[in-house]
């Protein structure tokens, strides 16, 4: 069986809670509409790369110790880019299980942090001028067995069914690139996507220099090759490196990164429940495998060695999601307009981008494959 894992990363602000009573748009709305900007606020980044100032330090060892008691197994806290901007995650989980903690950890933090003299905003966007929150959910797929299915492996065979989950990632993202971004868009996190910071709200997949050579490999490799006097195949798999660089800060202005054994799909917002977010990769990556398998299943019917089936998909899949794949500058002009060439979806306003939800026409996916 194959289980879903995932790893949030939640983001927030602390304002005092003395100071708090005097902003009405605070208190009402989440976040400030009216006054000016600080003098200083985060062009240094020193907030960022500072030391976390006591009483917050105080605030984050009694969450910490709430947490464990509760069972959620909370791991790194820093200082974020923002001043007064905090973040907390734990050890990954399945998602289920770490969506609920995550939901309990949110309730903890409000209790906690008035015993600190704190209120705690979740809001993605509570300050103009400064950069907003958001949750990463760091999202990974494996066998109950241990099996990581983003892991590269030592093999050809392992290497191959490596490259497969991670293509058919692609192309359900291809295809469903407007209903992911659907299933993370909310009034206050569009005040966040697209507005020169975290990701931009085109929906795009970052795979790193590494793994784009090994599927432009794959693309030219040669077919498998019985082995003389045995009844196994040479593969001609493509190399791919054990041990991916960690890709994760290589590129922070891509919505949905791969990073070594998983995906980081960084669009999703500080005050939402992430489930549906996983429930949507979740879903629509079932759903291509299953387009997958019958493609393979085809193949093999009309003659091919299942191995050879399955690579002469993965190629063709491949070729038909390469479009999803952009490792520029996401916040850029130019990617906006190559975006819309490329089909995908462009769409800012919220309600709009919701007619996805009830759209009747199946994704380029079910339809089934083009060949
Ligand atoms: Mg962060």
């Amino acid at each position: 069986m194959v289980v879903s894992y995932l790893g949030w990363e939640q983001e927030y602000f602390l304002v005092d809670s003395a100071l708090y009573p005097l902003r009405p748009d605070l208190i009402m709305v989440d976040r400030t509409l009216i006054g000016h900007n600080a003098a200083r606020n985060q062009q240094l980044e020193d907030h960022y790369l500072g030391s976390i100032p006591e009483r917050v330090l105080a605030f984050m060892r009694d969450l910490e110790f709430e947490c464990y008691k509760l069972g959620i197994p909370v791991k790194a806290r820093h200082n974020e880019v923002a001043p007064n901007q905090f973040e907390i995650a734990p050890v990954y989980e399945a998602a289920n299980l770490a969506n609920d903690h995550n939901l309990l950890l949110m309730a903890m933090m409000k209790k906690v942090s008035e015993r600190h003299g704190f209120k705690v905003l979740f809001h993605e966007k509570p300050f103009a001028g400064v950069n907003g929150s958001g949750k990463h959910c760091n999202w990974s797929i494996g066998t109950v067995s241990g099996i990581g299915l983003f892991t590269p492996g030592k093999t050809d065979t392992e290497n191959l069914m490596f490259l497969l989950f991670v293509v058919n990632v692609l192309k359900a993202v291809y295809d469903n690139n407007a209903l992911l971004k659907a299933s993370v868009l909310t009034a206050t996190n569009a005040h966040r996507l697209g507005a020169n910071e975290a990701p931009p709200a085109i929906i795009s997949a970052f795979l790193g220099d590494q793994l784009v050579q090994a599927f432009e490999d794959l693309l030219n490799s040669k077919d498998m090759v019985k082995l003389k006097g045995k009844t196994s195949y040479s593969l001609n798999i493509p190399q791919v490196p054990e041990l991916l660089l960690d890709n994760t800060d290589r590129n922070r202005t891509s919505p949905f990164a791969f990073t070594g054994n998983r995906f980081e799909f960084r669009a999703v917002g500080s005050s939402a429940n992430c489930s549906n977010a996983v429930a949507t990769l979740n879903t629509i990556v079932a759903d291509q495998l299953k387009v997958f398998k019958e493609a393979v299943d085809k193949r093999v019917a009309s003659g091919t060695p299942l191995m050879q089936a399955i690579l002469d998909e993965t190629r063709e899949v491949y070729r038909a999601s390469k479009n999803i794949c952009f490792d520029g500058n996401g916040y850029s002009d130019e990617w906006k307009a190559e975006a819309a060439r490329r089909g995908l979806d462009c769409e800012t306003s919220v309600p709009k981008s919701y007619d996805i939800l009830v759209d009747p026409r199946p994704s380029p996916s079910t339809r089934g494959p083009a060949s």
